[in-house]
C-alpha cells in the first residue's frame, strides 16, 4: 500500500479527498499521527477547518458532532471562548522566552493542587516526553534497568514502550493483513526498537495481578512498573478491583517505581485523575492531554525526593526549548478553571446517557456489544464478552466496528477510527447531542 486513498470509499468529501491525495505524497499515510488516515476503518479522513463546542466541521463544508475531541485534551469543547479569549491575549504578550514565567508557576500550583501525590513537577511538551523523564527517572532512583508495563497499555512512541502498546500500534495490527491476531497473539513491535532495549521491558496481562506478582518473585531488577490505571488505548478498559491496589503494595514491596500514566485520565474522570478518583498514591504521574486544554503539553512529577533527581537540583537530564510554554499553560489553566464537581457530574450523566443509550440500540438490533465507561471516556466493543485487558478487546469484530464507524459518519457523528480507541464526551456535549448521537447508532446498527 502506498497510502492512495481507496476509489470510491466512504469517509471525507471531494476536498478531503483531493487534499489527502496530496498529503500522501508530503507525509507519510498522509498523516501526523497513524490512526488518523482511516487504515482501520478504510476510506479517507475528512479534513477538518474548525470546531465550536461539541461540533467540527470539515473542508466540504459538512458538520459532525465530535467524540474524538482531538483524542482527549478537548473536555471543554472545541474553541470554548474563555480558553480562546485567554490563549489570545497571552499569545499578543509574546508566545514563548525560553526563561520562567509566571504562569508556570500558576499552573504547577494547580495541578500539585488537585494530584496530592504530586510534590514538584516538570512540565514538556507531550505525553511521550513525559513518560520517556519518567521512566528515566525510575530508572535513575532505582539503579535498575527493567520496567514493566500492561499488554494493550501505551505510553507513547518512546523505544521502550513500544512493545505490545496499544493505540495505533493496536490498531495497525489489526488492520495489516495477515496479522488479524489470535486472542493474545503477540503484537508486533515497530522496527527499529533494537532488542536489547525492548529487552528491558516486560509485559504482563493488564488486570493480571497474579502475573504481575510473578513478574517480581521471578527477580530482575524492576526499576518501574507503568500502567494507565484506567486503560485507554485498547478501548476503555477500566481497573479491575483490587487490581491497581495490587500493583501499588508490590512496588512498595520490591523497592520500584510506581508511574501511573495518566495521560488521557488526569483530570478527564476527576480533577485527582485515576488516582484520586481509586484513592492511591503513584510515585510518579504523567500527564498531558487535558492539561494543555488544546495545546502541546505533557507533565511528569510525583515524590519531592525522585523529582529532585532531575536536573539542574539532580543528575537527571531532562530539557525542552518549550516547555511550560506560555500560551500552552494559559490553555490549561483556563481549562482547568472549568472542571468544578458540577462538571465532572455533568460528564458522568452524559457518559452514561451515551454508553446506556448505545448499548439499548445494539440489544434492540441484537448485535453483540460491550459498552466500557468510566465516566466520560467509553469504548463500545463489537463483542458479546466482557472487555478486560488485550486479549479481550482483541475478540471484537473490528468490521463490525468499522460499518459502524461509517455509518455514523455518514450520519453526521465522528468517533475515533478504531475499535481500539477511547470516545470522549465533552463538557459542550448536551443531553440532545446524546439522543441524537444514540439515534444515528440506532440506525448504523440496524440491518
Ligand atoms: C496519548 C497518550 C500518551 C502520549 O502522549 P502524546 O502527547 O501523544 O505524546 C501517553 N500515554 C497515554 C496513556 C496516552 O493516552
Amino acid at each position: 500500500m502506498n497510502g492512495a486513498p481507496r476509489a470510491a470509499a466512504p469517509g471525507g468529501g471531494p476536498r478531503s479527498a483531493a487534499l489527502y491525495a496530496e498529503a500522501c505524497g508530503l507525509m507519510p499515510g498522509g498523516v501526523n499521527s497513524p490512526v488518523r488516515a482511516y487504515r482501520a476503518v478504510g476510506g479517507t479522513p475528512p479534513f477538518l477547518v474548525r470546531g465550536e463546542g461539541a461540533r467540527v466541521w470539515d473542508a466540504d463544508g459538512r458538520e459532525y458532532l465530535d467524540y474524538l475531541g482531538s483524542w482527549g485534551p478537548l473536555i471543554a469543547g472545541h474553541a470554548h471562548p474563555a480558553v480562546v479569549a485567554a490563549v489570545t491575549e497571552t499569545a499578543a504578550a509574546g508566545s514563548s522566552f525560553g526563561a520562567p514565567t509566571p504562569l508556570e508557576v500558576e499552573m504547577a500550583r494547580a495541578v500539585a493542587a488537585a494530584v496530592p501525590s504530586i510534590d514538584m513537577l516538570r512540565f514538556v511538551s507531550s505525553g511521550t516526553e513525559a513518560v520517556m523523564a519518567a521512566l528515566r527517572l525510575a530508572r535513575a532512583a532505582t539503579g535498575r534497568r527493567s520496567i514493566v508495563k500492561f499488554d494493550g497499555c501505551y505510553h507513547g512512541h518512546a523505544d521502550a514502550l513500544l512493545v505490545k502498546a496499544g493505540s495505533g500500534m493496536m490498531t495497525l495490527a489489526h488492520a495489516s493483513p495477515g496479522a488479524r491476531a489470535q486472542p493474545g497473539a503477540a503484537l508486533p513491535s515497530s522496527a527499529g526498537v533494537p532488542d536489547e532495549v525492548a529487552a528491558w521491558t516486560r509485559v504482563v496481562p493488564f488486570n493480571d495481578a497474579d502475573a504481575v506478582r510473578a513478574v517480581f518473585r521471578a527477580g530482575g531488577e524492576i526499576a518501574a512498573v507503568i500502567v494507565e490505571p484506567v486503560a485507554g488505548n485498547m478501548g476503555v478498559v477500566p481497573p479491575a478491583p483490587g487490581f491497581l491496589e495490587t500493583v501499588q503494595d508490590l512496588c512498595r514491596a520490591a523497592g520500584a517505581v510506581l508511574v501511573f500514566d495518566e495521560v488521557i485520565t488526569g483530570f478527564r474522570i476527576a480533577r485527582g485523575g485515576a488516582q484520586g478518583r481509586y484513592g492511591l498514591k503513584p510515585d510518579l504521574t504523567c500527564l498531558g492531554k487535558v492539561i494543555g486544554g488544546g495545546f502541546p503539553v505533557g507533565a511528569y512529577g510525583g515524590r519531592r525526593d525522585l523529582m529532585q533527581m532531575i536536573a539542574p537540583l539532580g543528575p537527571v537530564y531532562q530539557a525542552g526549548t518549550l516547555s511550560g510554554n506560555p500560551v500552552a499553560m494559559r490553555a490549561g489553566l483556563e481549562t482547568l478553571r472549568l472542571l468544578d464537581d458540577a462538571a465532572y457530574r455533568r460528564l458522568d450523566e452524559l457518559g452514561a446517557a451515551l454508553a446506556d443509550g448505545l448499548a439499548g440500540a445494539a440489544r434492540r438490533s441484537s448485535v453483540p456489544l460491550v459498552v466500557n465507561r468510566v465516566g466520560s471516556m467509553l469504548t463500545p466493543f463489537f463483542t458479546a464478552g466482557p472487555v478486560t485487558d488485550a486479549a479481550s478487546a482483541q475478540r471484537a469484530d473490528v468490521d463490525g466496528y468499522a460499518r459502524f464507524f461509517h455509518g455514523l459518519l455518514a450520519r453526521g457523528v465522528m468517533v475515533p477510527p478504531s475499535q481500539f480507541e477511547a470516545w470522549f464526551v465533552s463538557l459542550a456535549h448536551t443531553a440532545g447531542d446524546v439522543r441524537r448521537t444514540v439515534d444515528a447508532a440506532a440506525a448504523a446498527l440496524a440491518r
